[in-house]
Parts: structure tokens; C-alpha cells; sequence
């Protein structure tokens, strides 16, 4: 999945540091981050590669291998040869695992603190906390922690049979599981009989955690489950609005996801192994 960067290590933890000329700087417009392309791969780029007023106003974010990562707010100057602006999301297609890990971790941070300029309570400036990783209002001291959004994704069993589903609109001939906001007030567990119950009138039972997940692209983490039909099958109630088509999928007819970014298909392809 995304965030499996081993052997790398991602230490998150908060410090106040100043960057090292061989730290990483992040600089994000944006969709998209700058990077440097060497020997034709792609790389983040490094304090020594750019002008020394890059490091002015640097935030320590976190670090991968004890390197550490610097949101830059200001663009840096750059042989242009060597610049490469690519969409966050593309860079986990063509990049390796951890600089696609570190980038779209440092775009989350990097579109938190665009949203949390001005107080939401009171509109006065916010300010970095300096202690933690928060935003403090300078008029009501309301605090602002980085927004994560959890969310469940369920493998429905039945038997040899998984409960997939098609989006509206979607141009993949791909199936997928179903998944949602936690809402106020719900346990995970609450969530995932609601949804599926809401999305394709599906009664479910057994309702087990599998694994959780950072998807950085919609500021959530992913909660997945498996759970299995609680008796007998029975006609779809389809919610348009969130589902074009579902479907009880045999294991066999399964295409592969091999490319498991997303733990939705490592659930997929675990079930079409007989793993799950
Ligand atoms: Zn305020």
C-alpha cells in the first residue's frame, strides 16, 4: 500500500528544525510539486540543489530515514533543466514508493495550511503553535489540528462471491468495494452496516477490521473491513446518486490488482486468492 515504504522510515514526530543543505524541500502550486528529474528518474529535490534563501521560512514536516522534509512557502530558484512539475497523484504512478509517500504526505500538510490561514470561528490570523503540530487563532485561541477524515471500505462476502460495485459516471470497466464518511456520532462498525445497508440494501454480519491506511489525497484514512451477507441473497436497492451498478463477483472472475496502492484492492486481490 501507499504508505509501505520499508526499508524507509517516516517519523512524523514535531520538531522545530532547520534544514541541512542535503535535506528535501517541498514545494507544492497547488496540484503540483516541484521535483527534480537525474538520470532520468525523479527525485525531490535537496537544500545544496537550490539557492540558500530557500532554506528562509522552511517547516520541518517530518522525516524519511532521518532526512529531513521542509514545506517551502516561497518558490525556489531552479535550473530549469531540471525542473519537473508534476500532479501530486501522478507522482505515485511514476515515482519510487517513498518519494511518492513523502510528496503526497507533504501535499496534505501543504493544503491544510492553505485552509487554516484565518480563524473559523472568529476570522482573526492563525499562527503555528510552535509546541505541536496545530494552528493557533492570535485573537480566540481556537486550535487547529491537521484535518484527517476517516473513512471505511468493506469486503462483503458471500461465499465465493464479493459485493462489488461501479460508481456513477466511472470510465473504468472496473469494479470496486463499497466505502464512506464516518459520520457523527457512528463507531467504524456502525459505518460499514450503514453504508452498505444505504448504498445497495445489504443486510451484513461478522463485521471484522482488517487494516488501516493514509490516503493523503482526500486528507482521509481509510478503515477497512471484511464482512460477510447475514441471510439470504436478495435484489439490489440501488442509491443512484453513489452507485451506477453492483454486482456479487465470483473469486475466479476477478480481474488481478496487482498494483495495490489503495487497500480497497488489497482487499480485492486478498479475496481472489483466498487470503481474506
Ligand atoms: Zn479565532
Amino acid at each position: 500500500m501507499i504508505h509501505e515504504i520499508q526499508p524507509h522510515s517516516y517519523d512524523n514526530s514535531f520538531h522545530q528544525y532547520t534544514p541541512k543543505q542535503n535535506d528535501i524541500a517541498l514545494y507544492y502550486e497547488d496540484q503540483t510539486m516541484l521535483l527534480i528529474l537525474k538520470d532520468k528518474k525523479i527525485a525531490l529535490p535537496r537544500f545544496y540543489q537550490l539557492k540558500d534563501s530557500a532554506k528562509d521560512g522552511a517547516e520541518y514536516l517530518f522525516s524519511i530515514d532521518g532526512e529531513g522534509c521542509y514545506l517551502l512557502h516561497e518558490q525556489p530558484h531552479i535550473q530549469k533543466d531540471h525542473l519537473l512539475c508534476m500532479q501530486s497523484i501522478q507522482l505515485m504512478r511514476e515515482a519510487e514508493q517513498w518519494i511518492g509517500f513523502a510528496g503526497i504526505t507533504g501535499w496534505q500538510l501543504y493544503r491544510w495550511e492553505q485552509a487554516h490561514r484565518y480563524c473559523g470561528k472568529c476570522g482573526a490570523l492563525m499562527r503555528r503553535s510552535g509546541k505541536e503540530r496545530a494552528f493557533v487563532c492570535t485573537n480566540c485561541q481556537t486550535r487547529e489540528y491537521p484535518k484527517i477524515n476517516p473513512a471505511i471500505i468493506v469486503a462483503v462476502s458471500d461465499g465465493d462471491d464479493l459485493l462489488m460495485i461501479k460508481s456513477p459516471g466511472s470510465t473504468s470497466s472496473r469494479y470496486h468495494l463499497i466505502a464512506g464518511y464516518v459520520e457523527v456520532g457512528e463507531t467504524f462498525e456502525q459505518t460499514v452496516a450503514r453504508e452498505v445497508m444505504e448504498e445497495v440494501g445489504v443486510k451484513i454480519k461478522n463485521i471484522k477490521y482488517y487494516k488501516s491506511q493514509p490516503w493523503a489525497f482526500s486528507d482521509t484514512v481509510m478503515i477497512g473491513f471484511t464482512a460477510q451477507l447475514d441471510g439470504k441473497r436478495m435484489p439490489f436497492a440501488i442509491q443512484e446518486e453513489e452507485i451506477a451498478e453492483a454486482k456479487w463477483i465470483n473469486r475466479k472472475d476477478i480481474p488481478d490488482h496487482l498494483n495495490q496502492a489503495s487497500i480497497g484492492s488489497e482487499l480485492i486481490q486478498k479475496f481472489k486468492e483466498h487470503k481474506l
